[in-house]
């Protein structure tokens, strides 16, 4: 499969985003809603794709289908190739050491599930401690609730500030001979709090435990390297990366993985089968029972692509002043409350407005061709340590604008107004 042509925003690496570019790329965002042209703010739930994807995928199809690994044909070769390459493009994209650390799974749900019922199972049992953070998304709580239901473990919990950011301080005193996991989110998904990791993982090692790095929101707006965060597991979906739906991954690093039994059995992860005894193929294969997701990979490779022609440095500078744009719109909404302010943040902004539910003002903007989350985001621990039940989630990436964001602001500001 040749790589498309050059982008339409060249300058690798340096100069401005040209979002204008950028929008071109993706063909969704030429869609009207009720009239109005389709501004999309819910990029924390999913991203959409850039045509690249949307064709790497097509092309699929039409010229690479087949199951992999398995056969001796033309076809059975290019799809393994294709599948074989994706994993390539995401050791080198999060810097893991090598691709036989990165395990396709179905999305970060899947792979936080995989460390559990694996890892989890295998080194964690009565008595022993999990520490996950008050950020965490229910992806990154409930596998490890059902882990320490079953062995007998207990799970603590690390506190956030008014801001929304952790508290290192009481995240120290958690830490003892029992934590065997630290389980953490590098953006949470609800505030847009970027946690420092890198510290959280230093102290976690110096008690003796590991670290398993949520990366579903972070991965699409900073540049993540895995091995200088020394994280143990560091787990994403593809459909937040610009990549399809059905498609994740589970970096662990190749020590841990060696140890590990698998978690699902049946074909492609076994070599060799007796009624007695079956033997297990090396990572990744021994996580990747039965047939993958095998087209989505490669067009999660296809997103990589994408995402590093454009480059992270530029689409983290971009969304950080566009973010500071948006977030100075809506303090200046009368009455609206923002929740999470931390002073490192990416992409997410939560607020509520005295008066009007969370639903009345996403399909007010809904009215308006914007696209909201409201509801709980998964997170209701979070919300709960804030008061609330809900908030209003607009959410960035790199290819919206400042107009778009003036849109938002107008129509909270004319709730705000009591004009609904
Ligand atoms: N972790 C975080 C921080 C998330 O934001 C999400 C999705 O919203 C997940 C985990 C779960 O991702 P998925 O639903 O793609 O498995």
């Amino acid at each position: 499969y040749a790589q498309p042509a050059a982008p339409s925003h060249p300058g690798q690496h340096s100069g401005a985003l040209d979002v204008q570019a950028v929008r071109r790329d993706f063909p969704i965002l030429a869609e009207r809603v009720n009239g109005k042209p389709l501004i999309w703010l819910d990029n924390a739930a999913t991203t959409h794709k850039p045509q690249s994807v949307i064709d790497r995928i097509s092309y699929f199809y039409q010229h690479e289908n087949s199951n992999i690994h398995r056969a001796a044909h033309e076809l059975a070769a290019r799809a393994t190739d294709a599948y074989e390459a994706a994993r390539d493009k995401v050791a080198r994209f999060i810097g893991a050491g090598s691709s036989s650390e990165i395990i396709f799974v179905r999305g970060a749900t899947e792979a936080i599930n995989l460390v559990a019922n694996t890892w989890g199972q295998q080194n964690i049992g009565a008595g022993d401690e999990i520490v996950v953070s008050q950020l965490e998304h229910h992806a990154n709580i409930v596998p490890w609730q059902l882990l320490a239901q079953r062995v007998g473990a207990v799970i603590r919990v690390i506190p956030v500030d008014d801001s929304g950011q952790i508290l290192l301080d009481e995240y120290r005193k958690l830490l003892n001979a029992r934590t065997k996991l630290v389980a953490i989110t590098q953006v949470s998904n609800a505030l847009g709090t970027i946690t420092p990791v890198e510290t959280i993982v230093a102290l976690a090692h110096a008690a003796g435990a590991r670290v398993l790095v949520d990366g579903a929101q972070s991965v699409s707006h900073l540049r993540v390297n895995v091995r200088a965060l020394d994280a143990d597991f560091f787990v994403f979906s593809g459909h937040k990366v610009f990549a399809p739906t059905g498609i994740g991954v589970v970096y662990g690093k190749a020590a841990l993985l060696e140890q590990m039994p698998p978690w699902q059995g049946g074909g492609n992860m076994i070599a060799d089968v007796t009624f007695e005894r079956t033997q297990y193929q090396p990572a990744p294969n021994k996580f990747e029972a039965g047939t993958g997701n095998i087209a989505d990979a490669v067009g999660l490779g296809a997103a990589i692509d994408y995402v590093e022609r454009i480059g992270l440095e530029r689409i983290a500078h971009y969304e950080h002043d566009l973010l500071a744009y948006a977030t100075h719109g809506l303090q200046r909404v009368p009455g609206l409350r923002l929740i999470g302010t931390a002073q490192h943040k990416a992409s997410v902004l939560s607020f509520v407005l005295p008066g009007y539910r969370t639903e009345e003002i996403g399909a007010a903007l809904n009215r308006e061709g914007i696209a909201v989350r409201s509801g709980h985001h998964c997170a209701q621990p979070i919300l709960r340590r804030f008061g609330l039940e809900a908030t209003v989630r607009p959410s960035l990436a790199f290819y919206n604008t400042c107009e778009e964001v003036d849109a938002l602001v107008a129509v909270v500001n004319r709730l705000a107004h009591g004009r609904r």
